[in-house]
């Protein structure tokens, strides 16, 4: 039953955020949660705070010019959202991708406070990019609209203030021109972006960080039934970053991933992507910047389902399977594709995307009673390990691959207990969406009842 503060908040906040429905969404599913804790402490009720968390500390947005290499002048939008600092410098990736608008990163940097809450590392949170899109453009187009972008967004960020990472569209290669140009204009070599290279301040696993901990998050549900991944047939949509380490994890753990997307169809492949083809997949999308089809063209038991854009609903998800790692991105879940998931008895959804699942879907999940690891929680491992490479850049230091590898797995079992725990302390155990909403909630509202009324 929704609250009568509930429906007011919404109806201002869609009155004041117009033409938004993902900051909707994200906000709806975290303050029906937070109706619970309303009830304890009214004090966070009289202090304003959730209007105060709904509503971006500031929001930057410019244009960002560039030619291409046939010379022609284009222009791009650019944002950085800087939604909370409560707890730390302002933290959380750019995406580049052209569906990327304000109200789409306001959900992310509203979803990346409470999230990087969790991590246990002092990191408020962030959001930026461009409806730029990389798909097509030459090394030299992409360095020069990195180095455009960055020329305007220098004058906002730093290792103490905000520290933005990758995220859709923004991996290795364009950290790297990023970080170039922010050097040059800055004269400085500091930690200022994270997910760098290895050899100019990167740390080991970051790149895996958010598959490995989407996977061990899922380990960790899984063995409050005394279950392990070991033989379970997974479902795996989207092949960039997280897709690709989800699918390296669950090999090592002995499960079997089926399928892997872009965002022209999906794969199916029954006998299982072992070593050989994830390193294919790798090849084809680090390096070659293929498409998802070619992996069935190469091994002839796959089957390719191209994308049909007038359905609601993706065949990927209506194979049957134990467990699920949603890692494309946002309402990637119907509705339809929930109840599908449901009657083909997968019984584990861990979260690599953000927000992957409409409200309707995960209502669906949590009422089935499915273990359900939200975003939130299941996959802050990258953003974790983004806080590693950070206090390794401050102290001038790096870890060895074990050290980052165990830290990211202690956080995962870290969050996973916490989010646990704060569920049955609120009364509703098992549902790990108000666990992760209520304890992430709770350390930010915390410091800023300490902060005083900024
Ligand atoms: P990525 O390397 O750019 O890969 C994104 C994948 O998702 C690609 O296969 C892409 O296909 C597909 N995709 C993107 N937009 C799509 C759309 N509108 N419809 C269908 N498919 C789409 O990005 P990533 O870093 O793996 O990020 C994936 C998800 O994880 C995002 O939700 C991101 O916010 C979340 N996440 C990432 C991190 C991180 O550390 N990178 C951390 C936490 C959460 P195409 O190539 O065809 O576009």
């Amino acid at each position: 039953m929704t609250s009568t503060f509930v429906r007011d908040l919404m109806a201002e906040l869609k009155a004041k955020n117009p033409m938004e429905p993902e900051f909707h969404q994200a906000v709806q599913e975290v303050i029906e949660s937070l109706d619970l804790v309303l009830i304890r402490r009214p004090e966070y009720r009289s202090a304003c705070i959730i209007e105060r968390m709904v509503e971006p500390e500031r929001v930057l947005m410019f244009r960002v010019p560039w030619q291409d290499d046939r010379g022609e002048v284009h222009i791009n939008r650019g944002f950085r959202i800087e939604m909370n600092s409560a707890i730390g410098p302002y933290k959380g990736g750019l995406r580049f991708h052209p569906s990327v608008n304000l109200g789409i990163l306001k959900f992310l940097a509203f979803e990346q406070v409470f999230k990087n809450s969790l991590t246990t590392l002092s990191m408020g949170g962030g959001k930026g990019g461009s409806d730029f899109d990389p798909k097509g453009k030459s090394d030299n187009e992409v360095m020069r609209f990195c180095q455009s972008f960055m020329t305007e967004l220098s004058r906002h960020i730093g290792p103490d203030t905000d520290v933005p990472a990758g995220d859709i569209g923004v991996g290795g290669r364009e950290i790297g021109f990023l970080f170039g140009q922010y050097k040059r204009l800055r004269n400085e070599f500091t930690g200022v972006l994270t997910g760098k290279g290895l050899n100019w301040g990167g740390s080991l696993i970051r790149p895996e960080a958010t598959g490995y901990g989407a996977v061990y998050f899922a380990a960790e549900m899984l063995a409050t039934r005394n279950e392990t991944l070991e033989g379970k047939v997974c479902l795996v949509s989207g092949s960039g970053n997280v897709a690709q380490y989800t699918v390296e994890k669950l090999l090592q753990l002995g499960a079997k991933s089926v399928t892997l997307s872009d965002s022209d169809g999906y794969i199916y492949d029954e006998a299982g992507i072992d070593a050989g083809k994830l390193a294919f997949v790798m090849d084809l999308k680090n390096v070659r910047r293929g498409r998802i089809r070619e992996y069935a063209d190469k091994y002839r038991g796959a089957v390719y389902t191209p994308h049909d854009a007038r359905s609601d609903t993706n065949p990927l998800w209506n194979h049957k399977a134990h467990c699920a790692f949603p890692s494309a991105t946002q309402n990637e879940i119907s509705a339809t594709d929930a109840a599908n998931l449901l009657r083909n008895r997968v019984y584990v959804v861990s979260e690599g995307a953000n927000m992957p699942t409409v409200l309707d879907g995960v209502r669906q999940f949590i009422d089935a009673g499915i273990l359900y690891g939200p975003g939130k929680a299941a996959n802050a491992g990258g953003v974790a390990t983004s806080g590693l490479e950070m206090s390794q850049n401050s102290a001038r230091i790096s870890w060895t691959r074990e050290e980052v590898d165990q830290r990211l797995h202690g956080i995962m079992r870290a969050i996973h207990r916490n989010c646990r725990e704060t569920a049955d302390t609120f009364g509703t155990p098992g549902n790990y969406v108000n666990g992760a909403n209520i304890a992430g909630f709770l350390k930010v509202a915390d410091a800023m009842m300490d902060q005083g009324l900024v």
